[in-house]
């Protein structure tokens, strides 16, 4: 019976380390919806750039009216405008258990800082889980995005419906499609993508923080990859 007895939440094992856990890929890789559920599983804050550039931006906020046209041409926010969102929401208490990132660094500037960031707040390791996918499959998996408007559930009208046309099926809200899912906005954030984040691959490889996950299998086999790589990370000092 040891799978009863060794914490089958695996809430444990993730509040005693304090990781930063962060989710690199393309666009369209499922880090979104591996990042909610290793969130859920380790009761860990899912901090999402993108989402929370959409928040300032619904809100009107200065940072969302910086932020909406970059987003919507597919490039990248400057970096200053980004790590000062990110250092605001690191250092809230929520965050003090680790957190999974998700979009978040995406340019060297952005890993640079992070490193000063878990420094400063003490983090343990670093664990980077790094969404390998056939750029062939992004494409479709981003043209067919839908997204739960209140609750973020992430669905796909061909590989992953919802039981009822653009509807959710865990909260009844409406799908929105987003609107840089467009083909030529995709085609602008995989270049962003290959020329800015892609380099962090190699960053994180060489520092030996880099957890490679096979992102094309179904989305549940590359949970529990995910989550076996989690509870085998090494404890922090
Ligand atoms: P995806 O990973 O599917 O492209 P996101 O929701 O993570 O979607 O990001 C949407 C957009 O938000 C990006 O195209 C970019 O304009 C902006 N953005 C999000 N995170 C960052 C970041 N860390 N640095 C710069 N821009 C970002």
């Amino acid at each position: 019976m040891a799978a009863a007895t060794a914490d089958p939440t695996g809430v444990r094992s993730m509040q005693r380390l304090g990781h930063a856990v962060i989710l690199l890929g393309p666009p369209g890789a499922g880090k979104g919806t591996q990042a909610q559920r290793i969130a859920e599983k380790y009761k860990l804050p899912h901090l999402s750039t993108g989402d929370m550039f959409r928040d300032n931006i619904r809100r009107e906020t200065e940072l969302g009216l910086k932020a909406k046209p970059m987003m919507e041409r597919g490039e990248l926010v400057p970096d200053d405008i980004v790590l000062r969102m990110v250092e605001d929401r690191i250092s809230q208490p929520d965050c003090r258990n680790g957190f999974v990132f998700d979009g978040f660094p995406r340019t060297l500037a952005q890993a640079n800082d992070l490193e000063r960031i878990c420094g400063k707040y003490n983090f343990g390791v670093t664990v980077v889980l790094h969404m390998v996918v056939d750029a062939a499959l992004l494409m479709r998996r981003l043209t067919g995005r839908r997204i739960c408007k209140s609750g973020g559930h992430i669905y796909n009208i061909y590989d992953r419906p919802p039981k009822q046309e653009g509807i959710c099926d865990q909260d009844g809200s409406e799908l929105i499609h987003r609107p840089d899912d467009t083909e030529g906005v995709i085609s602008e954030r995989l270049s962003a993508y290959e020329k800015q984040t892609r380099p962090l691959a190699e960053y994180y490889r060489t520092r030996k923080q880099l957890s490679p996950v096979d992102a094309m299998a179904k989305a549940d086999d590359v949970t529990a990859s995910i989550a076996k790589i989690l509870d085998g990370a090494e404890t922090p000092r």
